[in-house]
């Protein structure tokens, strides 16, 4: 036929078409051993969400990938996507920064695991969410840099619960709307409700705690993502006990089980 060749018989035929490569930046998750040789990956990529790919070689000795797929490491990556039953294929990974441990200070470390752990359950595959990348990437620079564990992950769990449509209601009531006035210098906050509820509304409820004002305040100001108010406000360690163990309580809730990193967090301090 005039004007084909076997060139444009192949472009054509999707089954001979190569596979697009993908490129981006990724948080590494998880890893789990393939086999002797290769590593399966859980990789937060900023533009696409969260994937799972096959690295073939990654546990050999000379291993191509080096150590961008260690847990914590923020990688330059490139893979081939493949169908919905398969893994993707991982064919480059070049690592732009790992995760140091500040003076050997576990606490950094144990908040970066649950940043990387609720990353990992609260978002689906493929469901890309490029500012909660961004955010989950500045928090765990600043947990490595040696800034307030205790904190940073605050201000990640409630500025990540936002941009998930997570964030509970702390001001008005979840149920009715109206303004949730505190009854004896506490408010109701409902954990199955989603949030703050007014007296009213609060009746009969189950898994109701309460709150002081100035957690609730505190929560507002963690939760702000286009203030740094936060970062010079006062927490006193009673304050901030009523938040870590309110969020302790939701985010179990959302995800159905209780981080495995949960146990540590209390000893993060203010
Ligand atoms: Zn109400």
């Amino acid at each position: 036929m005039p004007g084909l060749n076997v060139t444009d018989e192949n472009r054509s035929n999707p089954l001979r078409r190569p596979v697009p490569a993908e490129k981006d930046i990724a948080i590494v998750l998880r890893s789990v051993e393939f086999s002797e040789t290769s590593l399966i990956v859980t990789l937060m990529t900023r533009g696409l969400g969260k994937i799972h790919a096959l690295a073939k070689g990654a546990r050999r000795l000379k291993s191509p990938f080096e150590s961008a797929l260690d847990l914590l490491a923020v990688c330059r990556i490139v893979f081939l996507r493949k169908s919905s039953d398969a893994l993707d294929l991982l064919t480059e990974a070049k690592l732009q920064r790992s995760f140091r441990v500040p003076a050997g200070d576990l606490r950094s470390l144990y908040a970066a695991y649950y940043v990387v752990e609720l990353l990992d359950g609260l978002t689906d595959d493929y469901d890309p969410h490029t500012e909660l990348f961004d955010l989950a990437d500045e928090t765990l620079l600043a947990l490595s840099q040696g800034e307030s564990a205790a904190r940073r992950v605050l201000r990640y769990e409630l500025g990540g619960l936002g941009l998930l449509g997570h964030l509970p209601s702390l001001e008005m009531c979840v149920e009715c709307g109206h303004r949730a006035e505190p009854v004896g210098g506490r408010v109701a906050f409902g954990q199955l409700d989603g949030g703050v509820l007014c007296v009213k509304c609060r009746a009969g409820k189950r898994q109701v705690e309460l709150l002081g004002p100035a957690a609730l305040g505190a929560m507002a100001r963690l939760a702000d993502l286009s203030s740094p108010a936060w970062q010079r406000m006062e927490m006193n360690p009673r304050t901030y006990g009523e938040v870590r163990g309110v969020l302790n309580h939701y985010v179990s809730n959302l995800l159905g089980r209780r981080p495995r990193l949960h146990a540590y967090l209390g000893a993060l301090g203010t």
